[in-house]
């Protein structure tokens, strides 16, 4: 569904993103681990065509996606900060990926409702979005990301603002939900346990490059090389 070859992203003569190559096949659910700065939201946002690359190329579906913009690819993006429209409800936030599928009201108001129960927020569909917390707020864009059911899924961090039960609890029901929907999720999180229990394949940043690509039990059974075991927290 999903390839980079040679995905290359310069800020100020840094190459952020460094000759990154990446398949994702359709219904596979990965995981991008890696520390703060190694270039995992950078690589979200060149998926999504919100950052042009310097090299290299992007393909969804085999065509070349250069100059394809943002709103025609088809995929999905929630933010690490997940910018809401202030201006519109819950329910409306959630419903508005659902308008341009041409879905009837009633339609609308089901799949939100049913969007709503799933990220933990059941009757919040007329709440204002500012009188909502950091974590409700995140499930509000979490159910966002979910509404329009893009053929590839994107999420950097999307549990990131929520705590630890709710998380455990989440992380279950996306995976269920993601084999049912046969959903493809590329997703960044910095929490190791989320991405093994989420997770068919497990990529680990750093430096912009792809550090080891492979099943959650591959990668921690066999870490690549030091800087893998040691961001995985083994002493060797
Ligand atoms: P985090 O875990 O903190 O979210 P990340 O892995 O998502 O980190 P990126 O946001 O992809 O990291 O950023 C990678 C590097 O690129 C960082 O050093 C960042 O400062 C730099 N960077 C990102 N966007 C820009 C930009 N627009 N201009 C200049 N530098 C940028
Ligand atoms: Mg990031």
């Amino acid at each position: 569904l999903l390839a980079l070859e040679g995905a290359t992203v310069r800020f100020g003569g840094r190459a952020v993103l460094d000759a990154v190559d990446l398949e994702v096949a359709e219904h596979e659910v990965v995981c991008v681990l890696g520390p703060s700065g190694s270039g995992k939201s950078t690589l979200l946002r060149v998926v999504a065509g919100l950052q042009p690359l310097d090299s290299g190329r992007v393909s969804l579906d085999g065509r070349d996606q250069a100059g394809v913009p943002a709103h025609r690819r088809g995929v999905g993006l929630m933010f690490q900060d997940h910018q809401l429209f202030p201006q519109r409800d819950v329910g409306g936030n959630v419903a508005f990926g659902l308008r341009m599928h041409g879905a009837s009201k009633p339609e609308q108001a089901e799949r939100v409702q049913a969007l709503l129960d799933l990220v933990g927020l059941p009757g919040a569909s007329r709440r204002a979005v500012a009188a909502l917390s950091g974590g409700e707020q995140q499930r509000v864009a979490l159910a966002r990301a979910l509404a329009p059911s893009p053929r590839l899924l994107m999420l950097d961090e999307p549990l990131g603002q929520l705590d630890r039960s709710l998380r455990e609890r989440l992380v279950v029901e996306l995976r269920e939900l993601f084999g049912r929907l046969g959903t493809t999720v590329l997703a960044v999180t910095h929490d190791q346990g989320e991405a093994f229990a989420l997770a068919d394949r497990v990529v680990v940043m750093r430096d912009g490059r792809i550090a080891q690509s492979g099943t959650p039990l591959e990668v921690w059974q066999r870490p690549a090389d030091a800087f893998v075991a040691r961001f995985l927290g083994f002493e060797n």
